[in-house]
């Protein structure tokens, strides 16, 4: 009853406003009924509208553990052998030690890194300061997780790794910091002996063509499980001396530190990573 009062109400409305709708085109009546019903259509909203079926996501194994590799996983380093590093200095076959299933820095034979270059991906390591490590502040178990290494030495952007358990030292520089860049937003630090995560997810700078900065770099990381970045917008390289700048590139190694300072050497184990568009 209510629609039919409507529609005569909406009809008289059309009439009025324009003659020529009326009794010489007596279509215009079957005109008016269809605009209206298009109207209320376009109310009558379905939950199929809002759905989505197509591109469907590839399908992942996921690994046993939720810290082991993915079916789509590179792994880097599964305890046997460094066939998937080399050395920073002269890109020779990387010579940290692995014993046990375990990779422990070699000071001596400086800083490896991946024979693989990447640019934004997924990234999940482990490490472990030695129970009995000396040192205090930076040089008690120094390391660093360098998410893309852009030269030699430490070029590059370093995650850095150290014993934070219960050792002193400037914030933007402990475990978990992006070195002098980011405070980590909590210290979930295990005990030197314990093992420890990173789970890491990097997106590179991008550069224009003049070598300026498109777009900056950002990274998320999960320490132990717990949130310590959170999508940070670098400034540019971690560096040791001086301000951040960033310097082009477009795909590059992962490296892991041989810090020089005179404590114990840490070890990583369970090294992989999934690559992303
Ligand atoms: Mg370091």
């Amino acid at each position: 009853m209510h629609t039919q009062i409507s529609k005569s109400l909406v009809f008289a409305t059309l009439v009025a406003l324009a003659p020529h709708l009326s009794a010489q085109k007596p279509a215009a009546p079957q005109g008016v009924k269809s605009q209206a019903a298009v109207a209320m259509q376009a109310t009558a909203a379905k939950p199929e509208d809002t759905e989505v079926w197509e591109p469907v996501p590839k399908v992942v194994t996921p690994g046993a553990t939720c810290t082991a590799p993915p079916s789509d996983a590179i792994v880097l380093f599964d305890g046997k052998n460094l066939d998937e590093w080399v050395s920073v200095r002269d890109k020779s076959p990387a010579k940290w030690t692995v014993a046990d299933g375990v990779l422990t820095v070699n000071k001596a034979e400086g800083n490896i890194e991946t024979k693989k270059t990447f640019k934004n991906y997924q990234l999940h390591i482990e490490w472990k300061i030695p129970e009995n490590i000396t040192g205090t502040g930076q040089a008690r178990g120094n390391s660093g997780v360098f998410l893309a290494s852009t030269g030699t030495g430490d070029d590059g952007y370093e995650l850095q790794v150290l014993d934070a358990y219960n050792n002193k030292t400037y914030v933007n520089g402990q475990a978990g910091s992006i070195y002098k860049q980011a405070i980590p937003l909590a210290n979930p630090a295990r005990k030197p002996g314990e093992w420890q995560t990173y789970d890491v997810v990097w997106t590179e700078p991008t550069f224009n063509a003049d070598s300026s900065l498109k777009t900056p770099a950002y990274v998320t990381v999960f320490f132990n499980g717990v949130l310590v970045q959170n999508h940070f917008e670098l400034k540019g390289e971690t560096r040791y001396i001086g301000k951040p700048f960033y310097k082009m590139y477009s795909s590059a190694p992962i490296k892991l530190q041989a810090h020089g300072d005179r404590s114990e050497p840490i070890s990583f184990r369970n090294i992989w990573v999934r690559e992303l568009d």
